[in-house]
This record gives structure tokens, sequence and C-alpha cells, in this order.
């Protein structure tokens, strides 16, 4: 029996294909002709204008920021559980991120404690995560953010797919942006995307991840750029599995009704909940287990997991726990910090068999006493 992954790139033969026709049309150098149908496809896909292909999430996080203005000292509302990435590029225009904690009902940025937040000070963005491939209530954050004058970025990194009100995760912000990590709905190997309705802006993200030259014959340039486009037999590769991307959500949305199914009487069990307006990629499938209610913990079930050679995952340690970030500023903070200490990512990734997936469950259920 083989390793079972958390989320392993699921590429197939048509993937190669699409790559192999990329090199034989011989449009190597980074642009070219699949750059601008994936950026086109993907602006269709989440109800926007424009998209723009770069090199990683984060830097599509990076160019966001730059573009919305941010630089030093700057503050920015951001949800606490994530993963780094976010802060990261907060911190890389030299703002400041304010962690807000999760709200129980969908482990999403707490909008009480938003809007209590920005009752408090001046802020320069609000930057929700869609966290495991949930929008964030953005019913709630668009008119909060709107009536500050707040611009608001969406981190869609995990809920390419997804939906709430029948609007595309990527459609909320003035920018949202899309990771294509090996591990993300669907991949490029290493990539992401920045999405938005403005022509000026695609334009800003384009021109900086092109180091920032100016139009001019000659190698000049009057700004920091950065080198952080997709290349062209990448976004091939992106093309052929955005193709594919409702089979992909499909498959872990099936994954996530199984578990549930198969998993939810156990005592102490509670899965990550999806709101009744939402349709969750689930790019991973959460569950949080009660010590006291199940006899077990969600560290014995995950070290028992590794014992039959399958893998599984804390629930993100929230930022504002990281040493790293140990000094910011933070509203709440227990929600989160219970999430991470019970909360456990099992196996979810659209090419995982039916099969291996009765593996996970019984061998998580075993842990359980009594069963
Ligand atoms: C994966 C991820 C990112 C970063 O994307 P990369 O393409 O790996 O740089 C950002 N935010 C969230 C929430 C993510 O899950």
């Amino acid at each position: 029996m083989s390793r079972i992954y958390l989320s392993p790139p699921d590429v197939r033969t048509t993937d190669a294909e699409s790559v192999s026709r990329a090199i034989e049309g011989g449009w190597i150098a980074p642009l070219g002709p699949e750059v601008d149908a994936f950026e086109e496809e993907l602006a269709a896909v989440t109800g926007r204008r424009f998209g723009v292909a770069l090199s990683s999430g984060t830097a599509a996080l990076h160019l966001a920021l730059l573009i919305n203005g941010l630089g030093l000292g700057d503050r920015v509302l951001v949800s606490t559980l994530t993963f780094s990435a976010t802060i990261n590029a907060i911190r890389y225009v030299g703002a400041q991120p304010v962690f807000i904690d999760s709200e129980i009902q969908t482990w999403n940025i707490d909008t009480d404690l938003l809007e209590e937040a920005l009752e408090d000070g001046e802020y320069a963005a609000c930057l929700p995560v869609d966290i495991y491939g949930q929008c964030a209530d953005y019913a709630r954050i668009v008119p909060l953010c709107a009536d500050r004058g707040v611009p608001l970025i969406e981190d869609a990194a995990e809920a390419l797919g997804a939906t709430q009100d029948g609007r595309p995760a990527g459609s909320f912000g003035g920018i949202a942006t899309l990771s294509f990590n090996g591990n993300k709905i669907i991949t490029t190997s290493g990539g992401g995307a920045l999405v938005t309705d403005s022509p000026a802006w695609a334009d800003r993200a384009r021109f900086l991840a092109t180091q920032a030259r100016d139009p001019a014959p000659h190698y000049q340039h009057s700004e920091i750029g950065y080198n952080y486009r997709m290349s062209n037999l990448l976004a091939a590769l992106g093309r052929s599995q955005l193709a594919d991307l409702d089979r992909r959500v499909e498959a872990r949305r099936r994954h996530n009704a199984a578990y549930r199914a198969a998993l939810a009487d156990l005592p102490g069990v509670e899965f990550m909940p999806e709101a009744p307006n939402s349709r969750s990629t689930f790019w991973l499938t959460c569950l949080t287990i009660d010590p006291d209610e199940a006899g077990t913990d969600r560290e014995s079930v995950r070290l028992h997991l590794e014992t039959l050679d399958i893998e599984s995952r804390p629930v993100w340690k929230p930022m504002h726990l990281q040493p790293v970030f140990a000094n910011c500023q933070i509203y709440g903070g227990e929600v989160s910090a219970r999430l991470f200490a019970n909360g456990l990512c099992l196996p979810s990734g659209s090419s995982l068999s039916t099969s291996d997936r009765d593996r996970v469950i019984e061998a998580a259920r075993s842990v359980f006493p009594g069963t």
C-alpha cells in the first residue's frame, strides 16, 4: 500500500499533452499566447474583467498590496487563521498586520470583531482569507470596508471554484488573489494570479511583475520592479487544469461528504461548517476532536494515521501564535487557537481514490474508544 498524501498534485496525460503542445509551439521564452489565454479564462471563471498570471499566490498578494498603495507603517486587517504567505506579503511592503480571530460558524474572519477593529482605527487594507475553500462573509465585509473607504483584497488561494450567494470566489474586493501551488485546487506546479475589474490595476500588475520597464526601446526604469510573471509553459499546464476545475471541486466535495457520513457520529467530532449561502471547494476536509468528549485527541489520531502511512495535518497554526508575529495586534484569538489545538485536516486531493479514502476512515475510527 502506498502513502496517502494530504493534497497531492493531480496531473494527468491531458496536462502533459497541453505542455507538449506549448513546447512545440515554440513559445518557451517567458510570455506567450498560453499566458494571455489563461488570464482570460481565469477572469471568466472568477467573474472578473482581467486576470494576471504570476509566479505564485504570494507574489499576487504582494502586488495586490503594492497596487493599493500600501507601504511602511500602514495597518492591514487580516484573518489570523491562514497560511503565513498572507502575512509575509503584508510585511514585504513594510505594513503591519492587525489580526482578526475566526468566527466559529465558518472558521473565517469574525465580522463582529472586524467591525470593532474598523471603529477603533485607520486601516490601509482589509485582507480576508477564504479558509479551506469557503468564502468569507462578503455580504457583510464588502459594505463594512466600503463605508470606511478601506480597500478590500480577497485571498482566494484555497477557494478557486467556490461560490457565495452564487458569486464565484475571486469576485470580491478590488483585487482577489489565487494560488496554483502543487497542493491547491488546480496547479501549475508553482504559480498564482490576481484578478480584478480595473484595467489600470491589471496593467500596473503586469508592469510591476516584469521589472517595471518604462515604455522605451532601451531598458529604462523609474521604479523598482519584480520578476513575478508566469511562464508560457506553466500557463499551458494551468489551462488544462482549469478546464478540469469542476471535476476537481466535485471530487473534494465528495470526499467531504463521505468523511462526514462515516465519522460525524463519533463523540466529540465536528466538521468545519459550510454556511447555507456558501458552496465551498472543501480544499481540505477539516474536523475538530474535543478530547473531553472523544476519549482521544487530535494528535493521537494524526500520529496513528502516520503509522499507517497516511498524511494528515493540524489545522493552520494561527498567525498571532507564530513566534515571528508575536508582537502584532490581535482582536480575539481564542476561537482560532482552539481550532488549531483540536483541528485535523484529512487527505482531500482530487485524485484520492475511494479505497484510499476508506483506509483513512477506518484508521481514524479505530483510534476512538469503543469503535
Ligand atoms: C497557498 C496559499 C497562499 C500562497 O500561495 P503560493 O502560491 O504558495 O505562494 C496564500 N494564501 C493562502 C491562504 C494559501 O493557502
